[in-house]
This record gives C-alpha cells, structure tokens and sequence, in this order.
C-alpha cells in the first residue's frame, strides 16, 4: 500500500451523498407506505416462519448484495412478520404505535449519534435528557431535589431502584454484596406486579426468593394488611425487609396499589418506596386523571416507560428519585480514560448503562410539539377508547371484572362464548383484532388495552364484531 495514501471509506458502509439522498428518500417514501397499509392489514403475523428462515439462509454473507434490495426485502418482512403495534386495532400489551415526533428524534439520534455516558462528550443531550425528567418529576409533585435518567425500558429502572434500596440499606451493600446483610435480603410487591421482578432480584444478587409477592384485596391492588402482616412475619423470622415495590397500573388490569398506605407502611418501618407506574405514570399528564396516582410523589424513586402511554418509540424509560446521592454510590466507577465533566451529571456514574443512546429526545419532542395538554389529551383518548369498549360489550352480554382509571379492560364473556384463550386465539388467528388472555382475581378474562392514539369507533366496533364471532 501507498504509505502517502489511505484506502478510500468501504462505499457499502459510507456512500457519497447523492447515494445516501436517493436511497434515503426512497425509503421514506417506503416506509409511509408501508406504514398505510399496515393499518389497514393483519395485525396479527402472517409469516410462514420456516420459509423465512430458509430465506435466511441465503443470506450467508458471502457475497454483499445491493443495499437497496436488502432493504426493500427487510421492509417487506416487517409487514408480514411482526404484530403491527401502529395498527390502531393492535388492543395489546402497553406497545404504542409510535409518535412521529419521537421518530423524528430517533432519525435525529442515528444522524449525530452522540454518546451519552458523559456530559463531557454530550452536554446537550445530557441537559436536555435532565431537564425531561425534572419536567416529569414536577408534574408529580417531586420536589426540586428530585433528580433521575432516561432508562432502557421498565425493567432496567426498576433494577436500578433496587440497587438504590440496597444501598440505602446497608451501608457495605456497595463493597460486599448481598452478604453484608445478617440476614436473607426480602423486598415486596403484589401478587399482580410485573413478574420481572423476579429477575432483577435475581440480578441482584439478592436472589428471587428475596421477593415477596403481597396478596391483592380482591379487587387487583395490593392489600396494606397483608404487606405489614409479611414484613412483621419476616422481621421476626430474621428476615431483612429493604424495600416495597407498590405498582401504579398493573400490566394485567391497571390497578392502582394504595400508595399512601404502602408510603405509611415503608415509612413506619423504614423501607425504600418504589411506585412502578411504567404503564400507568402516563396519567400525570392528564390534569382530569392524574389524581389516581395521588401519593407518588411520596415514594423514594418511581418508574415511567415513555415507550408505553407516552407512544416514544421503544427502550425509553424514565426513573426518578429523591436521593440522588445513592445514584452516585451505586454505580460510581473511576477510569483515565473518560472525559471527565465539570457538572457531576455524567450519566455513566449515575445509572446501569455505560455507551447510551440519545433516547430523552424522544419525549423532549413529544413534549415540545404536544405540550402537556396534547399529551394529556392522548392519554385520555385511551381511556375514552376503552369506555366506548366497555359500552358496547356490556351491551353485548360481556362483563367487566376490574375497574382500572386506566385504558385497560379485564372483560369476561358471555358464558355460551365458552373458554377465554380459545376465544382470544381465534381473534388473534383471524388478524382483524388483537387481545391478549389472562387472570384477574383468579379469573380468566380478555385483557383489552388501548395501545395505539389513532385507534377509532370503526376500530373499536370492528373488536367488538370480532370477539363476539361476528
Ligand atoms: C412494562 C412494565 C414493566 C417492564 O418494563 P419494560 O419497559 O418492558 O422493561 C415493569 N413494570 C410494569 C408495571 C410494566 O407495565
């Protein structure tokens, strides 16, 4: 090789620009495309996986092929191989179709792709990504000491709650580990709770036996007698209870735990609070619905998924806390070689994450574009999406097992209508609806939940036809 001269950039990885003008334009003008048609198709797959892998196989890397028709192949495939979170029939599991401000924003985060472990390499974002979440823990009724991250999703804020509980339990937590406790480590959460639970403890260290699942009162919500009964037992057995993990919105139903006798119970007996409200949080953007979550603002840190309610695209959560400074204990690192920052806000001291991706932006946009008024309206359309739901299968022989001031409805059918997964299968199978099966208070019933914000009466009809076999 040349030693005055550099081999040109791979063109396949770098095209020159008019390259990249044509081909990005096409795809936009693609993916509407695609993006019309996905609302009025199947929301169910409609894949025949086994072909698909055998494409699949043709794809031995041997020989590059052209980008355009790799791409027009991909775009093809997610039509047909996913359940179609923008169809506005998809009555799913908390998945939005996304907004078009966060898809502006993630278009924006591949173009610059910063990296947000420091504030040294990323001041904007790091700032912009602060100022979203003191946004959000105002319209909570934090105080100003109140401080948080964007996270992953759900699971990776509530990991990182208990990591804090843990801190602030035992202060040897951070050098020894679960062995610094006298005792086995016992954290809780109601029976109904994200299940994901279960692996955060495991990832603890503190093990999944550590977690303590808390009767519900018969109506979805965590029974305070209960959990002050379990922490008593545990306390006299040798136990160390260190946290209570109330839920505000849970994935079945919506319920809503009672948060001040959970905050009471913590306080009395000196546990970390931590409200879950992935899904739920989205009420505080409603001034008419955000008095469910009444008491959130008394807990130690609290969980928001923006992915969920907030409809940003997907992997972007929010967790907020009062305590700042177990942040900094339980992830704090020193190296040489990372920018160091004047403002003590690097994101990588602070969180689980190192490399991280610009995901604040997303609701930043959201909120720029919609305000909280726009966004409070979204929500409250989902919860008019599914009262009109509810009218009509009421009025259709159905009942109606919770009652959640949230957009989901655990509804039971009528008996002739047989049992709950055939039916939910059949629906799903005919691509014209999708609801998921599950239990509520030991009951089998359709869990329905409005997901997507361009969801319409003809929708709403078009599932109820559907679950009535019509
Ligand atoms: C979705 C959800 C989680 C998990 O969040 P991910 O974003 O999927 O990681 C945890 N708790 C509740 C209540 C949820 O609804």
């Amino acid at each position: 090789m040349n030693p005055e001269s550099l081999p040109e950039p791979i063109p396949a990885l770098f095209p020159d620009d008019s390259e990249r003008n044509r081909i990005g334009s096409w795809l936009t003008g693609e993916l509407e495309a695609a993006r019309r048609r996905i609302q009025l198709g199947s929301v169910a797959p409609t894949v025949d996986v086994k072909k698909f892998r055998s494409e699949l196989e043709a794809f031995d890397f041997s020989q590059p092929r052209p980008l355009e028709e790799a791409l027009r192949w991909a775009m093809a495939r997610m039509e047909s191989g996913i359940v179609q979170m923008t169809n506005p029939r998809y009555f799913g599991l908390f998945n939005p179709g996304a907004s078009f401000p966060s898809q502006c924003a993630d278009q924006i985060a591949a173009t610059f792709n910063p990296q947000l472990a420091s504030s040294g390499s990323s001041p904007v974002p790091v700032a912009l990504e602060a100022h979203v979440v003191k946004a959000v823990a105002r319209r909570a009724s934090f105080g100003e000491e109140a401080t948080g991250h964007f996270a992953t999703g759900g699971s990776e804020a509530n990991y990182t709650a208990l990591l804090c509980a843990l801190t602030a339990a035992h202060p040897k937590f951070a050098a020894d580990g679960a062995r610094a406790f006298a005792g086995p480590v016992r954290f809780y959460t109601s029976r109904d709770c994200h299940i994901a639970w279960l692996k955060i403890a495991h990832q603890a260290g503190i093990g999944r036996n550590a977690l303590r699942l808390i009767d519900t009162d018969g109506c979805g919500r965590m029974d305070p007698k209960a959990l002050l009964g379990a922490i008593i037992e545990d306390r006299a057995a040798g136990a160390l209870p260190v946290m209570v993990a109330a839920t505000a919105g849970t994935t079945g139903a919506g319920m809503i735990d009672p948060l001040h006798a959970c905050a009471d119970i913590a306080r009395q007996h000196k546990l970390w609070l931590h409200v879950d409200a992935a899904w739920g949080g989205a009420l505080l953007a409603s001034d008419r619905l955000r008095g469910a979550l009444d008491g959130i603002n008394r807990a130690d840190s609290i969980t928001i998924d923006a992915h969920k309610w907030f409809a940003t695209t997907m992997g972007c959560a929010i967790f907020i806390t009062t305590r700042a400074e177990l942040l900094s204990e339980a992830f704090n690192a020193s190296t040489t070689f990372m920018p160091s920052s004047v403002s003590g806000l690097d994101p990588y001291l602070n969180t689980v994450q190192w490399s991280r991706r610009f995901v604040g932006l997303r609701l930043f946009l959201s909120l720029a574009a919609a305000g909280w008024e726009g966004l409070g309206a979204h929500v409250e359309r989902g919860v008019a999406v599914i009262e009109r739901t509810k009218e009509a299968l009421l009025a259709t022989g159905w009942s109606i097992a919770n009652d959640s001031p949230a957009a989901v409805l655990n509804a039971i059918p009528p008996p002739q209508f047989g049992e709950v997964r055939a039916l939910v299968r059949r629906v799903v199978a005919s691509g014209r609806a999708w609801v998921a099966p599950t239990t509520f208070e030991g009951v089998d019933v359709v869990r329905i939940c409005a997901t997507n914000g361009e969801t319409t009466l003809e929708d709403v009809n078009a599932l109820v036809e559907a679950l009535n076999g019509r």
